[in-house]
């Protein structure tokens, strides 16, 4: 990776500027990227696959670590000579060219897969679901988000931030912050700050049913959340539900953990 031009020399290279409707927001100081990498590792051989790529600062990291195959999602078309560059030839890099939202992981990799990702903000929260509740399930996920959806990833009953995307993750997975950075680490910089989420499903997760059940409770009640819920769940259940549950109907939403909310979805019919 040393004899590279640097990231931002082969942007220019290639005229490439950030595109807004992609969430295109780059990372071109290899020292954050290998940071990234390194709380995203050790990978130990194993596959890794990386969303949106862009220009490769992340992926030259990736390459650099002891990553298995490395496959690259990449819905960008301008991206995909540059990311080529990258290609040894040894089969170890794969580029797809697609939406990660449509891709099916299971085809990319054989085996336990680790993902890695400076996701672009508009689909951030959509793949985060998709990852965690659908068929094929990474080992882990290192994930950077807006620092207001990752306080949402990790919050807590009764924090601010608590609400359906706490809990579908952390019913599934442990979740913490690994990192924070500043609008200006970026090119060109979004109007916001980033944290990088590092989240580990556990072996037991609940079924696929259960998960649907899940969101459900979520939706309603986080739909209301300053509703009590035996009021925001009238659809489902209601206060009759929550006694079913072991949950204080008059409770709201806010407070109740992500067992009490398990507890609900196994209630409902
Ligand atoms: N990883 C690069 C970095 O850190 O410099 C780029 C990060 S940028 C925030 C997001 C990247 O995701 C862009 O390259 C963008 O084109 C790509 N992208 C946007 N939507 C996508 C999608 N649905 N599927 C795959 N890639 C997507």
């Amino acid at each position: 990776m040393t004899d590279l031009p640097s990231l931002r020399e082969t942007l220019d290279a290639h005229g490439l500027l950030a595109k807004k409707s992609f969430g295109q927001h780059f990372l071109l100081d290899l020292n954050v990227t290998r940071k990234i990498v390194r709380y995203a590792g050790p990978f130990e051989g194993r596959a890794v696959i990386e969303v949106g790529p862009g220009p490769g600062g992340l992926t030259r990291a990736i390459l650099e670590s002891d990553a298995g195959k490395v496959v690259l999602v990449e819905k960008d078309p301008r991206f995909i000579p540059l990311l080529s560059e990258l290609d040894d030839g040894s089969g170890r890099l794969a580029i797809v060219e697609g939406d990660a939202l449509k891709v099916r992981e299971a085809e990319l990799v054989e085996g336990p897969a680790h993902l890695v990702s400076n996701l672009p903000y508009n689909v951030g929260t959509p793949l985060l679901i998709k990852w965690l509740t659908g068929p094929w399930q990474p080992c882990a996920l290192t994930l950077m988000f807006q620092k207001e959806v990752a306080e949402r990833v990790v919050a807590a009953p009764g924090d601010d931030a608590y609400g359906r995307l706490a809990v579908i993750t952390q019913a599934v997975a442990d979740a913490r912050i690994v990192m924070h950075l500043p609008a200006a680490a970026f090119t060109p910089p979004p109007k916001v700050a980033s944290a990088v989420v590092h989240v580990v499903p556990r072996a037991e997760r609940p079924s696929p049913e259960r998960l649907k059940k899940l969101e459900r409770v979520t939706a309603a009640a986080f739909g209301q959340r300053r509703k009590m819920l035996r009021s925001s769940l009238k659809q489902l259940g209601g206060a009759a539900l929550c006694e079913a549950a072991g949950i204080e109907p008059d409770a709201r939403a806010e407070v109740i953990d992500i067992a009490g909310f398990l507890r609900l979805a196994d209630a409902l019919k």
